[in-house]
């Protein structure tokens, strides 16, 4: 794994651009040509056309229902919010809208009258290279409000194409995804689990600061017969968060020197995941870590 080569984008005559669209980059080609190409493919409904095949042969529709008025609010909350919160990172906010956000029932009857069960899948996912995202059914409002907030951000995290050949014919593939590097030979997607850390990190931060106080939150969603604090906790708690928080341990540790907390040290990957640069986040491992393949062994150690 070539970290210390990356990125291959062309950056000459890039200005502070406003993001428009989902893709952030594409590598190979020309920024002129990737401006053109990221319009074209995001203009295009064809990436909207795969989704019910994707994730159901019957087609996503007939399991969406309408939000909530108190869900809207909260999703309108979390929408206003997200642009400040990832400027902290330098990321750039993607243009999204509650429309985006699609709740899923487990369960639907297709016109015939029978019924169709949704294919199992985690409680929430959004579609890379899109702006979907889909919402099952949640636990109690605090698992509610961080499986929304999960998902807009990583919609909002750096995503790049690249052109290049998968079996003899040229086509844009996954390149990199927050801070998920992708394989083009293998399928694999390197530092998946500290991709998830990062974001669910960061979705706590965001829960912490504009949503748990909010109306939108506090009084408006329905409130569950959960006891407040553990539905919280157990929103909040990972597998994924531990292995962040030891990382970010243990570089604070030997890096005393540069950094004033271990929350500093979070931000490093935080910004990563936002920017798609992850180099500065690569050198604090191989420093903290002390080989030279201690990157790449985080990758394989953390893929999917
Ligand atoms: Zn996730």
């Amino acid at each position: 794994m070539k970290i210390e080569s990356e990125p291959k984008f062309d950056n000459s005559g890039l200005k502070d651009k406003k993001r428009e669209f989902k893709i952030s980059r594409i590598a190979g080609v020309s920024l002129e040509q990737e401006e053109e190409i990221i319009e074209l493919l995001e203009d295009s409904s064809d990436q909207l056309k795969d989704i019910p095949q994707l994730y159901s042969k019957e087609g996503i529709e007939i399991f969406e229902r309408e939000k909530s008025e108190e869900e809207l609010s909260l999703i309108e909350t979390i929408l206003k919010n997200i642009p400040g919160f990832i400027k902290k990172y330098d990321g750039k906010p993607l243009d999204m809208q509650p429309e985006n956000f699609h709740f899923l029932e487990t369960k639907s009857h297709d016109k015939d009258g029978s019924e169709k069960k949704y294919a199992s899948l985690p409680a929430g996912f959004h579609l890379p290279g899109t702006t979907f995202i889909g919402i099952l059914p949640q636990r109690n409002r605090y698992a509610k409000a961080f499986t929304l907030i999960h998902e807009a951000l990583h919609s909002n995290a750096f995503y790049s194409l690249t052109y290049s050949e998968v079996d003899t014919k040229k086509k844009f593939i996954p390149r990199r995804a927050g801070f998920k590097i992708f394989r083009r030979k293998t399928g694999e997607e390197y530092f998946d689990m500290i991709d998830e850390a990062i974001i669910e990190k960061l979705t706590i931060r965001f829960f912490d600061k504009y949503i748990e106080f909010d109306p939108a939150f506090a009084v408006s969603i329905e409130l569950d017969s959960d006891n407040d604090e553990h539905a919280k906790t157990e929103a909040a708690c990972s597998p994924n968060v531990e292995i962040i928080d030891k990382i970010t341990e243990v570089i604070y540790r030997k890096n005393k020197a540069d950094f004033e907390s271990k929350d500093q040290v979070f931000d490093i990957f935080a910004h990563a995941v936002m920017t798609g640069n992850i180099l500065p986040a690569a050198r604090l491992i191989k420093k903290t870590y002390g080989n030279r393949t201690s990157f790449a062994e985080f990758g394989e150690l953390t893929k999917k």
